[in-house]
């Protein structure tokens, strides 16, 4: 334990978060007392059945959205401690999120889309060029780095989405439901893209499905019930 009373090597470290939406008869309690650590170097799967408060969790893992209480801590910092331009900066840095509708900008290209979050964190971005044309060659697009995203398959465009996640080499790299559009040959290859990019550079993965075929490859999987962490087993240990 370190003086913040966490493993220093939970990468992502969450006590007793609740989450509530709205107030008095409206109020929806959707996370009632979260507990997890994900260790680096992992890749963990949420799982849970619709409407248990899966994106609400990733939402407050990408800090894109405060808990109503609890803490959360991120390579052993409490993000929502930061003022808002601080928190900003260390989502941009800490933090990969792969989106299920991928939000590419529809009039940049592959590699333009990969470099954002590099424009985003340093003026000397240009540097990372050859970082970003290296990430697309990993995710199979080397062919593909001045198309725009129309131009590019569903499957490409998350491809793309991925090199984009990691471009800034964050600690952590979520997905919500990344295999929601893909039939089980595709999942697989996802599972496999994954697996290769936790392997060869490092970046703990935390990821919600409902594909359980997916999920039983992962090292971890979570699984929420009733607003809370009703399972946390290790299905294939890490390598020491
Ligand atoms: P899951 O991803 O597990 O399907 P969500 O996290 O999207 O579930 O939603 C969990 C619950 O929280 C749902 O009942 C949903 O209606 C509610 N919810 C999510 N976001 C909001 C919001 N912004 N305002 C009010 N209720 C919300
Ligand atoms: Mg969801």
């Amino acid at each position: 334990m370190n003086k913040n009373g966490h493993p220093p090597d939970a990468i992502l470290s969450v006590k007793g978060v609740t989450k509530s939406y709205g107030s008095g008869n409206a109020k929806v309690e959707v996370l009632n007392g979260i507990d997890l650590e994900v260790p680096r170097g992992e890749i963990a799967m949420i799982m849970g059945p619709s409407g248990v408060g899966k994106s609400t969790l990733l939402n407050l893992l990408a800090t894109l959205d405060e808990p109503t209480s609890g803490e959360v801590f991120i390579n052993g910092e409490n993000p929502f401690s930061y003022p808002e331009k601080q928190l900003s900066r260390f989502r941009n840095q800490h933090i990969g999120i792969i989106y299920q509708f991928h939000y590419l900008f529809p009039e940049l290209s592959a590699l333009e889309n990969v470099m954002m979050p590099s424009m985003i964190r340093d003026k000397n971005w240009k540097n990372e060029v050859e970082r970003g044309k290296m990430l697309l060659a990993e995710v199979g697009l080397s062919h593909r780095l001045e198309h725009l995203p129309k131009e590019l398959s569903g499957g490409e465009q998350q491809r793309v989405a991925i090199a984009r996640a990691f471009i800034n080499n964050p600690a952590l790299v979520l997905a919500d439901e990344p295999t929601g559009d893909l039939d089980r040959t595709n999942s697989a290859a996802l599972f496999d893209l994954i697996q290769g990019l936790n392997e060869k550079f490092g970046q703990t993965f935390v990821i919600v499905t409902h594909d359980e075929t997916f999920a039983r490859k992962a090292h971890r999987l979570i699984t929420l019930t009733e607003g809370r962490v009703s399972g946390d087993e290790v299905l294939n240990p890490t390598n020491p």
